[in-house]
């Protein structure tokens, strides 16, 4: 799908409740092509790549950059490198969170401000914009007004929060960006009214830090999750996880602005020998289901073999016939 002159997006289903609709790989410029982000490590998106490949006249992809370290973003990295030969670029945290899921050689980190200069004259600067995770970064083609968000915005539903502080900072930073015109999110649709969208945002996490302190304000010290059950009360169960995780950035950030009285909690000890058990017992359970298949494999060798030779179990010596 053409999103502007020189940005492609190829939009991969998804059923993943954290991100409904789809996925999004985006391909700017013509013949040597930069994508940004590279989906999740499943076979459907090298397939939507290829044929999207295939169909535009000599690209190939020459530079791969993500927007962020996460599993559905980074997924065909290695295979871009290996497989496409493409350079790929990283966020400069991501080596330090990504050990041993990025291509052996071929990387480059980005740093912000830094513009990638592609065929045509096509500028795509990096922003370097924190909240959604330590090392989310966007990136913007200013003069088509293209802004490629990751998950720090999205296209149909509010995202998770890892420092809500440098996230809120984010949001207002990409509200000022001159000539944005439509970010293109790394799940969900398109979003064509940018500003709106950004300040929705704003407000949208306002309104959370009302309610929260609304909750708050019902007396008592309570947990974050107990905030979120009661922010959230008919939430899909999947998701509550990561709406807790929201709940929590809002206290933290309350906390640290000496608005909240903390009462530390007490962590729970890492202890060896739980670890051991545990280890045990899934490798006794792996155990039995290896015996599982191998007598399974056995049973239908043994009745292929009775299929396949004389009733030998049932006879000292089989009747004989000959012609009178
Ligand atoms: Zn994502």
């Amino acid at each position: 799908m053409r999103v502007s002159p020189s940005v492609r997006a190829v939009q991969v289903p998804d059923d993943n409740p954290m991100h409904p609709d789809f996925t999004s790989i985006y391909l700017i410029g013509d013949g040597q092509v930069l994508t940004i982000d590279a989906g999740e490590q499943m076979e459907r998106y090298e397939w939507m790549l290829k044929g999207y490949l295939a169909a535009v006249e000599k690209a190939e992809i020459a530079l791969s950059g993500i927007t962020h370290h996460h599993s559905d973003h980074i997924g065909n990295l290695k295979w871009m490198r290996d497989e496409l030969g493409a350079e790929v670029l990283v966020p400069k945290e991501a080596p330090r969170l990504l050990k041993g899921k990025l291509p052996r050689s071929g990387v480059e980190t980005l740093a912000d401000g830094q513009v990638i200069e592609l065929d045509g004259g096509i500028c795509v600067r990096v922003l370097v914009t924190p909240g959604h995770s330590v090392d989310s970064v966007c990136y913007y083609i200013e003069n088509e007004g293209v802004l490629f968000s990751g998950d720090t915005l999205l296209g149909s539903s509010t995202t998770t929060v890892s420092d809500l502080g440098a996230y809120r900072r984010t949001l207002k930073r990409l509200l000022d960006l001159p000539n944005l015109n439509v970010i293109c999110p790394g799940h969900g649709p398109l979003v064509h009214d940018p500003r709106e969208r950004l300040q929705s945002y704003i407000d949208h996490r306002d309104m959370r830090e009302r309610q929260i302190l609304g909750a708050l304000k019902e007396g008592g010290a309570q947990t974050s999750w107990e905030i979120m059950l009661k922010l959230y009360p008919d939430i899909n169960p999947r998701l509550r996880r990561a709406a807790d995780n929201n709940v929590r950035s809002h206290l933290v950030q309350l906390e640290e602005e000496g608005r909240l009285l903390l009462h530390p909690g007490m962590p729970r000890k890492p202890s060896a020998a739980r670890k051991r058990r545990e280890v045990e017992h899934a490798r006794q359970r792996d155990l039995v289901i290896r015996k599982a298949k191998r007598y399974e494999a056995e049973k239908r060798r043994a009745e292929i073999r009775e299929q396949e030779n004389p009733p030998g179990a049932e006879w000292i010596q089989p009747p004989r016939y000959e012609l009178k």
